[in-house]
């Protein structure tokens, strides 16, 4: 399907959608309040939007924080006369607010909220259909890897995976049946950066989709919708949630007839996260620029420590100069991130563990962009599936250990990362 086939077929679908809003009084002046917001938005610093897009006051008690609208249903005074809700699977407004701040931190029109990351893929994935075929980097999320290959290849959507740093490569690789190109960065663990506005450039000339998994960077660091995509992801559980209590996904367009097609998929697959989800994301979002700063400040100084100890190999951070694409995240991204990794000079899993079981503050454990810092072995965790000569061509070398730095006192992760490579 290329993009004119995609809207097209989106707009076939929505003769299926519920009818839009059949609003009451009382829900006119809501949406009012919103859409009023949203054109403020676009002015707004980052901070601001953090804390109060999408966020109303509630408009029975004014309550400044949106309730937990926990109701599987609402009452209705007659037969398709209600207040624009009728079943929560459809729509629910603490799910609403979230999904408008979404957007709003992406600079997008739309956000669509799903249970995980990859029910937010998986949506993606169903707007296509048998025979369509993704372009994607080869160093893909393990997960997101593992929906393509194992359940959609079966039903017929294929996908291939290249370096997408290598431009000329993107160019090459495009074929007739390619609809979708999806791409990380920076990616996981090697924390490579693609152009997004390169990729996007080459994409637009043969009228395919991009979609960015912006997990690694946040909306905060990276918008990839400024620089041509057409759809950003985010596993939600990490960064924008980002007290490690919640699994989330989102997507967020400004493609009107793309955003009806995953509404539609939303509710005709049912992936929707749970309202008192939607109000822990919405709470983790008013920090997330605040928690994203002190993540980056502390990586940066972290990754300068580690690239100066004697039993440190290679430190994989975009913020360093020695990294081979930091011109690249300079002008991409608004600062580094908060994810490292790093690799020993004796490189062995046997080395590896003993600062992998050394750290007392770096806690281990799968996921990231949590306030507490993380620490992982890729090899034997996260990567343990894909074949060491591969993984080793990757550069995820046996004693690669990535790191997901908190919000903690520097001090402390110094000093904790100090004692644990002095026992190597
Ligand atoms: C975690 C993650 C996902 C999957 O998200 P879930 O919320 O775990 O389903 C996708 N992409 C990236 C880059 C991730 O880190």
């Amino acid at each position: 399907m290329d993009r004119s086939e995609l809207k097209h077929e989106a707009s076939k679908s929505l003769h299926l959608l519920p009818p839009q809003r059949n609003v009451s009084p009382s829900m006119i002046n809501f949406a009012d309040l919103i859409d009023n917001t949203m054109s403020a938005n676009d002015k707004q610093g980052f901070g601001t939007k953090a804390v109060h897009a999408g966020v109303t006051p509630d408009p029975t008690t004014g309550a400044i924080m949106t309730p937990i609208f926990q109701t599987s249903t609402y009452v209705q005074a007659s037969p398709g006369e209600h207040k624009g809700y009728e079943y929560a699977r459809t729509q629910n407004p603490t799910r609403d607010a979230l999904q408008e701040s979404l957007a709003a931190l992406e600079g997008g029109k739309y956000g669509v909220c799903f249970a995980s990351g990859l029910a937010a893929m998986d949506a993606v994935i169903k707007m296509f259909k048998a025979g369509d075929e993704f372009l994607c980097g080869h160093d893909l999320y393990g997960g997101s890897y593992r929906l393509l290959v194992k359940v959609y290849e079966p039903l017929g959507i294929k996908s291939r995976y290249i370096d997408m740093t290598d431009l000329e490569l993107v160019k090459k690789s495009i074929r007739p049946e390619t609809k979708l190109i999806w791409l990380e960065t920076p990616t996981n663990p090697t924390l490579q950066i693609t152009d997004i506005k390169a990729v996007c450039d080459i994409a637009r000339e043969y009228n395919i989709p991009v979609c960015v998994d912006n997990t690694f960077a946040s909306p905060y660091l990276q918008n990839p919708l400024s620089l041509g995509a057409t759809l950003v992801h985010h596993s939600i559980t990490k960064y924008i949630a980002g007290h490690s209590d919640v699994v989330m996904g989102g997507i967020v367009t400004s493609d009107d007839a793309i955003a009806e097609k995953l509404k539609f998929i939303q509710n005709a697959s049912g992936g929707v996260p749970g309202p008192q989800d939607c109000f822990l994301v919405l709470r983790g979002i008013k920090t997330l620029h605040i928690r994203m700063d002190r993540s980056c400040e502390n990586a940066m100084q972290l990754a300068d420590y580690l690239s100066k100890h004697p039993k440190v190999g290679k430190v994989m951070y975009p913020g360093l100069k020695t990294h081979p694409q930091h011109t690249l995240a300079t002008s991409q991204m608004k600062n580094y991130g908060g994810m490292i990794s790093f690799d020993l000079k004796d490189d062995s899993i046997a080395s590896a563990n003993k600062v992998l079981s050394g750290t007392k503050l770096f806690s281990l454990a799968e996921s990231l962009g949590g306030v507490e810092s993380l620490i992982g072995h890729p090899a034997s965790m996260t990567h343990a599936a894909i074949p060491r000569e591969q993984r080793l061509q990757s550069g995820l070398t046996d004693s690669l250990i990535r790191l997901s730095v908190g919000i903690e006192s520097i001090e402390d992760l110094i000093a904790d990362m100090e004692e644990a490579l002095s026992g190597v």
